[in-house]
């Protein structure tokens, strides 16, 4: 199978198998794992913070930065589609008793003056707006990215008028690689940045929340309330140290392999509309005529999977277990698709995974 769905998708690979089984182990949760410790050594220094938390999910350490900077009855601006708000099943409303201010923005990413639009007045009537939280890359926005002076604006606004600033940076090496810049300059803008081992980077499993002593210090006993304390995780965490070590600047070859895919997308008659492609997302729309349901499973029929995320809407995403080889299997059984006649099954555009 070329499985295009996800960057979640990577098995790990011997050589990170290897750094696996040689971890130092001990129960994290007595602070007693070497390998943990050394993983939040590493990642707090290259984005220039202070600490750093491991957590088993992107979804944790994003929810841990919305607890840590709030207190129930606050709101926070937050672009529609990023997945704090739209991936996390209501986690906000759940865990923190906050409420949001939703932004229509580009491409899953918002400006400075979206920030002063809706910032609540301090009266008896409003919440407290406390909290910015914006995504790079911005996953619905098909991988764009903030550029540094972009997230610079955003911050500098934020903090101006008194609110915190969290990066969901689930993807931010891939912004990182593109816009040739390192983590120590993102860091320094935000009060705490999230990012995941599990995606590009090809790890298991894993998440860095990252912050000031005092913040992950509280950080530390909410994820023990969320369950998410880990005794021997060290085994997981040094998949995390070779992923930092070994599958950063390889990003910009997943890059280029969705941009090869890409190109012989929009020159397909079947796609409406395909969105830059920025990092390793590719998204586009499919015509009336090819739904995007028909268009997937045409595409598993030669072993290739894809999914489809909206009306018609389907996405890919290049990473680690995608080669060369791969791509240009993909690119010949789309140039196939031309040729065959569309199948028109209006009826079936519509399918619970297709809404
Ligand atoms: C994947 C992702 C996360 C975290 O997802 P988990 O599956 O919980 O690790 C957070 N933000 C964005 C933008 C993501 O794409």
């Amino acid at each position: 199978m070329i499985d295009l769905r996800s960057d979640t998708v990577t098995r790990p690979t011997p050589e990170m198998l290897n750094a696996m089984m040689q971890a130092k182990t001990g129960d994290d949760v007595f602070r007693d794992d070497p390998t943990i410790k050394e993983l939040e050594a590493k990642a707090a220094s290259l984005f220039g913070m202070e600490a750093a938390l491991y957590c088993p999910s992107g979804t944790m350490t994003n929810q841990l930065a919305v607890k840590t900077h709030t207190q129930p009855g606050d709101e926070v601006i937050i672009e529609q589609t990023n997945h704090v708000y739209f991936y996390e099943a209501g986690g906000m409303a759940f865990h923190s008793g906050c409420s949001v201010r939703l932004i229509k923005g580009d491409r899953g990413r918002i400006k400075p003056q979206d920030i002063l639009d809706n910032i609540n007045p301090e009266n008896d009537h409003h919440a407290r707006t406390r909290l910015v939280s914006i995504e790079n890359t911005a996953n619905r926005g098909g991988g764009s990215y903030y550029t540094l002076s972009e997230m610079g604006a955003l911050s500098e606004t934020a903090h101006y008028t008194g609110l915190k600033i969290h990066l969901d940076g689930a993807r931010i090496f891939n912004a990182l690689v593109e816009l040739n810049i390192s983590p120590i300059e993102v860091g320094k803008h935000f009060d705490s940045v999230s990012f995941c081992l599990s995606k590009g980077l090809g790890c298991p499993v894993g998440s860095l929340l990252l912050s000031d002593e005092d913040f992950i210090k509280r950080a530390r006993k909410y994820r023990k309330i969320f369950g998410g304390g880990m005794r021997q995780a060290g085994i997981l965490a040094a998949a995390g140290i070779y992923a930092l070590d070994n599958n950063i600047e390889r990003l910009r070859d997943d890059h280029q392999r969705a941009r090869t895919i890409g190109q012989v997308l929009s020159s397909k008659n079947f796609v409406e509309w395909i969105m830059p492609i920025d990092t390793n997302i590719i998204i586009f729309k499919c015509t009336e005529e090819m739904p995007a349901n028909q268009f997937s499973t045409f595409l598993k029929e030669h072993d290739i999977l894809a999914v489809d995320i909206g009306r018609n809407q389907v996405r890919m995403v290049t990473h680690l277990d995608i080669d060369d080889s791969k791509v240009d299997k993909v690119c010949s059984v789309l140039n196939q698709m031309e040729d065959r006649p569309l199948n028109i099954t209006q009826h079936n555009a519509f399918t619970a995974s297709n809404r």
